[in-house]
């Protein structure tokens, strides 16, 4: 039995050292007080309700709430519930004993190496977390079974006083935090509905703000009629319930965007895993540096934290949404995190069913998927080179733009997909310019092991305009890649699937020869040798276009190797690669060149032809230019 009398204790030896450590700890998130107190609030009317519903306590139609209640001249903030409260003896067991030894260990064991807020919640400290921000902290609380009210104060010091004031007092409880300086800012009515705002925005249970003014009156009432949180969050609701304008609403909400987002992906996990969310994809066109995601994670409706990298594959933070994983304790460490089971599973699991509904939008409707595939795209490709599953999941709904700007999977550039998609003949129509190109685009290799299938690509659609007309003539319409990660994917794709090979148009002839007349090349060998650089290979070979005199390629291996040295030393002199220079025996120029037609002008003709088939690789470099123009003033010359 609970005697009157005031009681003196102090919390134990040890608080002497726990005080000091959650306050330098938990510094920088000492903003987490407010959702210690608030969800200790919220757990107190759940547990009454839980009562009720099993006929322990009788709900006489109650209005359950938390009241938050800033006082700025007396410098404390209140925070009030009418749930569950507290006896006397719970009081004491429950504020009076926190399991110290265990908590003490911890602090010994991680002291310095950060992420302090790991211990809070953890061992049940969450309510300590108000000594952040205050001297001083007042109980008063009165259990729903009637016994008398008690009051609970306690100093910084840790020292306490229990005593059981007389008066008139709900159920309930009031946490009254006396702010010391480092609480300052959440005195401010502004500050302090931010910080409930972000980890109290989706509690279950209404919460009021109320702030005080001089005279001790409540200001602006009205306002405080409407709660700052919102008790049914979409994600707690079934899928099938929410409309898309809900769906939208909430995104337009949470993440402050006013922009539609793309699409979204409501996840109601149960068994074997327990958690719920609602994954946006944000537009995010313009490039994958800027894209900002943000994945705010959840314990039952009280915010953790945002962008949690152990709980979320890294690649999966450029998407927005929420996840509520109430099987993940409150505030654990971040290497528990790193090395739980179910976070691996939970990651898993989303990755899977991102995977899915890609897949699911790709087959619903192609025309749809087309039009947002430019956005998608910087995500897939990234998720794709990030994580093989992923790869392994989407790589059949992943599209290439072609120059003649179609939408074609790998598949269907290649025309492996015929078996498959007989009744959809409107997606094939992009595939058939490349299906008729097979023949052309695909090689045996002359060990007849390995069929390699290459697919032809630009890196820079307008430097290397002259040579896309020349493929498309072919019949062969090429992808255009225009970013560093469509040629990441490609490597991934090469990686992944046996025999297929990105070959960028500007790499090899092949695709270009035709079957005419061959040409007896010495002599032209010789003379662009005279003149061109040493690792320039010269040969000849017809080719489909009578017009152009000749191609500079640089083989694939080379060229990647080169661009790679470039992004990683920048500053390192470019090493020469070996290129070929491919004379078009088809065309006239060439064929009077190999008959000495041009008498003495043989060489300037040949360097003219040389410095334009380098002009429509790649930009010229160093000296080239100067003497590119002045061997085009010569040739003007001669006219
Ligand atoms: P935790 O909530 O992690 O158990 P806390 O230190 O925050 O640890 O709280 C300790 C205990 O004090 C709670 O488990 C609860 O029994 C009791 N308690 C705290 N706040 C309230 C409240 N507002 N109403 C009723 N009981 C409370």
């Amino acid at each position: 039995m609970e005697t009157m009398e005031e009681k003196h204790g102090g919390i134990s030896v040890k608080t002497e050292h726990i005080f000091p450590v959650i306050k330098k700890w938990l510094y920088s998130e000492k903003e987490i007080f407010i959702r210690e107190i608030v969800s200790n609030a919220c757990d107190a009317v759940t547990k009454l309700k839980r009562l009720a519903s099993l006929g322990e306590y009788e709900d006489k139609g109650d209005n359950y709430r938390i009241d938050v209640t800033l006082d700025e001249k007396l410098r404390t903030i209140t925070v009030r519930d009418n749930g569950i409260g507290m006896s006397g003896e719970e009081l004491e067991k429950y504020l009076c004993n926190i399991a110290l030894s265990g908590a003490l260990d911890f602090v010994e064991k991680y002291e310095g190496k950060g992420g302090g807020s790991g211990i809070i919640g953890h061992f049940g400290l969450g309510f300590y977390s108000s000594f952040m921000v205050s001297d001083k902290v007042e109980v008063v609380t009165r259990s729903y079974l009637g016994t008398p009210a008690v009051k609970w104060e306690c100093g910084e010091d840790g020292d306490y006083t229990v005593s059981y004031p007389s008066g008139n007092f709900e159920r309930g409880t009031s946490v009254i935090m006396h702010i010391n300086d480092e609480g300052n800012e959440y005195l401010n009515l502004f500050n302090l509905r931010a910080a409930l705002e972000k980890y109290c925005g989706f509690m279950p249970v209404e919460i009021y703000l109320h702030e005080l003014g001089e005279d001790g009156k409540e200001k602006k009432k009205e306002e405080a009629e409407k709660p700052i949180n919102d008790i049914h969050p979409l994600w707690t609701k079934p899928a099938s319930e929410c409309t898309d304008e809900e769906y939208k609403k909430f995104y337009s909400k949470v993440f402050d965007d006013y922009r539609e987002p793309l699409f979204y992906l409501h996840i109601n996990a149960d068994y074997p895993l327990n958690y719920k969310g609602i994954l946006y994809f944000p537009k995010m066109r313009d490039n994958f540096e800027s894209v900002e995601g943000k994945i705010k994670l959840y314990y039952n409706q009280v915010f953790v934290a945002d962008n949690i990298k152990e709980v979320i594959p890294e690649y999966l933070l450029m998407l927005r949404g929420v996840l509520d994983c109430p099987e993940l304790p409150l505030n654990v460490s971040r290497s528990y995190l790193q090395n739980s089971g179910y976070v691996t599973k939970i990651s898993q699991h989303i990755v899977r069913k991102v995977g899915d509904k890609l897949n699911s939008l790709f087959t619903g409707s192609r025309a749809e998927y087309e039009k947002m595939w430019d956005d998608i795209k910087t995500f897939v490709e990234y998720a794709s080179v990030s994580d093989k599953k992923f790869f392994d999941r989407v790589n059949a709904s992943v599209l290439f733009r072609t120059a003649s700007g179609k939408y074609v999977t790998l598949a269907e550039y290649l025309g492996e997909d015929k078996a498959s998609d007989d009744g959809k003949a409107d997606a094939n129509e992009a595939a058939d310019t490349a299906k008729d190109a097979e023949p052309e685009a695909t090689d045996k290799k002359t060990d007849g092991k390995t069929e390699e299938k290459k697919v032809y690509y630009v890196s820079d659609d307008k430097l290397q305009s002259a040579l896309i007309q020349m493929y498309a003539e072919r019949g062969i319409d090429v992808i255009v890649f225009d970013s560093v990660l469509d040629e990441r994917y490609a490597q991934t794709v090469e990686a992944e699937k046996k025999g297929v090979r990105f070959v960028r148009i500007d790499a090899d002839t092949s695709a270009l020869h035709s079957d005419g007349e061959k040409l007896d090349d010495n002599e032209l060998v010789k003379l662009f040798s005279s003149f061109a650089p040493e690792k320039l290979t010269v040969k000849t070979e017809p080719l489909f276009d009578p017009d152009t005199p000749a191609l500079l390629t640089i083989s694939e291996e080379e060229r990647r190797m080169s661009d790679m040295m470039k992004l990683y030393m920048p500053d390192a002199p470019a090493s020469p690669v070996s290129a070929t220079l491919t004379l078009n025996s088809s065309c006239e120029s060439i064929r009077k060149l190999a008959n000495g037609d041009y008498g003495d002008d043989a060489i300037l003709v040949a360097k003219y032809i040389y410095y334009t088939a380098l002009i429509s690789q790649r930009r010229l470099e160093g000296d080239e230019m100067k003497e590119f123009l002045a061997v085009s003033r010569d040739v003007i010359k001669k006219l």
